[in-house]
């Protein structure tokens, strides 16, 4: 495994981490001025700085982005839903071309109008088949474009409102479906929040292999977790077993950034230099 004792070579931000301190280009110079070399932004925080000024930055500070967040929700309730959704992958596709990006990750999406409380269907089924559709018209895009797709999997409580894929299982059958060949352009993020208690985590992660391992994602599970959404813990305060899963996703080939993301009420209360301190301690001592 590698040491991530001496310092910070492989440590990402997911710049949801501090969003509610600090403003994207803010985020860019606090991790500069610590040696992170890797963000990976989310596209609403793009679009309020201006993707050119933050493609500039980011090329000044020497600092890549570990994904861009993010595509996906596909399943619409008809056909002009599921057309702009389309399209709005294709913009996600270009935007990450403009920033460089080892990936875009992809959040499948599940139930029309789950999200906003008024789900317009019950058929998983039929969502599932959508994402399925969405992902291969997306990968003909995104392959064009050379930005690779990252099928993020997220905990079943999810299921309903934002990712039909629950597990790594379902989403390696999606890649091995529409990616036999193993190409590099469509793999998985990884994310051990959505994943720590999967009984099949450990033969997933080997069958992944390196060509589908495109992102890691650390943060804690909290024990009682008291928010669905915003009660992520801090590396090393939950139960998630961070070194083990590590060792699993390195022994399959993984030698890219850890990325801390972090959706927390109790650490967005924090101030921002807290946030990303102890993101660096925790890095170097319990991922
Ligand atoms: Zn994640």
């Amino acid at each position: 495994m590698r040491d991530f004792s001496q310092g910070v070579e492989h440590l990402s931000i997911n710049t949801a981490t501090v969003r509610k301190q600090l403003t994207l280009p803010a985020i860019i110079e606090a991790c500069a001025r610590r040696g992170i070399r890797a963000i990976d932004p989310w596209r609403d925080q793009v679009a309020a700085a201006g993707i050119a000024a933050v493609a500039r930055q980011l090329k000044d500070a020497g600092i890549v982005l570990s994904g861009y967040c993010r595509g996906g929700f596909f399943p619409a309730a008809d056909a002009a839903g599921l057309a702009a959704a389309l399209e709005d992958n294709r913009r996600a596709v270009d935007e990450a071309k403009t920033l460089g990006t080892s990936c875009l990750v992809l959040v499948a999406g599940s139930l029309p109008g789950a999200l906003a409380g008024k789900p317009a269907s019950k058929d998983i089924g039929l969502a599932r088949s959508q994402v399925l559709d969405g992902i291969a018209a997306t990968l003909d895009y995104a392959r064009g474009a050379g930005v690779p797709l990252a099928i993020e999997p997220l905990h079943p409580m999810q299921a309903a409102d934002r990712a039909c894929i629950s597990t790594l299982e379902q989403a390696l059958d999606i890649c091995d479906a529409l990616d036999p060949g193993r190409t590099g352009a469509l793999g998985v993020a990884l994310d051990v929040y959505h994943t720590w208690w999967d009984p099949k985590l450990a033969a997933q992660i080997a069958r992944a292999g390196r060509e589908r391992l495109l992102a890691y994602h650390v943060c804690d599970w909290l024990v009682p977790t008291r928010d669905l959404l915003n009660d992520r813990g801090m590396m090393g305060d939950g139960i998630i077993e961070l070194r083990k899963i590590r060792a699993l996703v390195e022994a399959a080939g993984y030698a890219g950034p850890v990325e801390v993301e972090i959706f927390s009420d109790s650490w967005w209360a924090r101030p921002a230099d807290d946030v990303l301190d102890t993101c660096v301690a925790r890095y170097r001592t319990v991922v």
